[in-house]
């Protein structure tokens, strides 16, 4: 034991810097597509026909990309004509819909604490919310607790498509917690139904069910992404976008 504390004090911290500064440690984000300019339409129609989830859409000069349905299955990348471009990071947080008018950050100063609803998902959108709460992101240092129970919550963490089983634990959990409240959706599954809704048996995610402030996608999306998805929803963080459009071309063509 005492090996592993002087181990300990020897090292030093060694948690995340995130979100005070950037993080590029290895394998922690999978990236994500892009939208991405092409040179020929047959390319385009080809990424557009390899995805899944209709992930991907025809747009001018390329292709775009919803994020909200993306599963990260590296279909537009790999063994295709041209391949969507990749984008490392990790700030994958964004609203669902118009930016909240009420400023939570000051109301909950620097504690938040939030009540996991797994809502029928695969397991991975929970492990990696799990990982939040260990020592390298380590989500206390950010005033970040979980809670059992949703009465002491300020944010519901959605993740699954919401099945049908769920639908009214969900919303009975949603309408337990206190006011003023956010509910931020993370992976393809709580944001779109993913491969999995809508369905005989699965909504088409969470905003069909209860009103969704953030969504953070991915499949599953990793633990500094939900974290960011968190910092949004108290405006800590700036958003992004579901939507990734291609690029605008900079030079005129020769
Ligand atoms: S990685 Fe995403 S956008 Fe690309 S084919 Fe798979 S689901 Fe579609």
């Amino acid at each position: 034991m005492a090996n592993w504390v002087l181990k300990g004090l020897l090292s030093g911290i060694k948690s995340s810097d995130y979100p005070r500064a950037g993080d590029d440690a290895p394998g922690v984000s999978p990236g994500r597509p892009v939208g991405t300019r092409l040179n020929s339409t047959t390319a385009a129609e080809q990424l557009v026909a390899r995805c899944p989830t209709a992930a991907i859409a025809r747009a001018d000069g390329g292709v775009a990309v919803d994020h909200g349905r993306c599963v990260h299955c590296f279909r537009c990348r790999r063994d295709v004509a041209e391949p969507a471009e990749w984008q490392q990071g990790f700030e994958w947080g964004a609203y669902a819909g118009e930016p909240a008018l009420r400023k939570l950050a000051k109301i909950f100063g620097r504690s938040l604490h939030v009540r996991f609803v797994d809502a029928g998902a695969c397991g991975a959108c929970m492990s990696e919310a799990r990982q939040i709460n260990n020592p390298y992101y380590n989500m206390h240092r950010l005033g970040i607790f979980t809670t059992p129970t949703p009465r002491n919550a300020d944010v519901l963490l959605v993740a699954g498509p919401v099945s049908d089983a769920m639908r009214l634990p969900l919303r009975k959990t949603y309408e337990a917690l206190p006011t003023p409240k956010r509910v931020v959706a993370i992976g393809a599954c709580a944001a779109s139904g993913g491969i999995f809704g809508p369905s005989f048996a699965a909504a088409a995610g969470a905003a069909g069910i209860i009103p969704v402030d953030v969504v953070v996608p991915g499949c599953p999306p990793p633990p500094l992404a939900i974290l960011h998805g968190l910092l949004l929803a108290v405006e800590r963080k700036p958003p992004s976008a579901l939507m990734s459009p291609p690029p605008q071309r900079t030079t005129e063509p020769a």
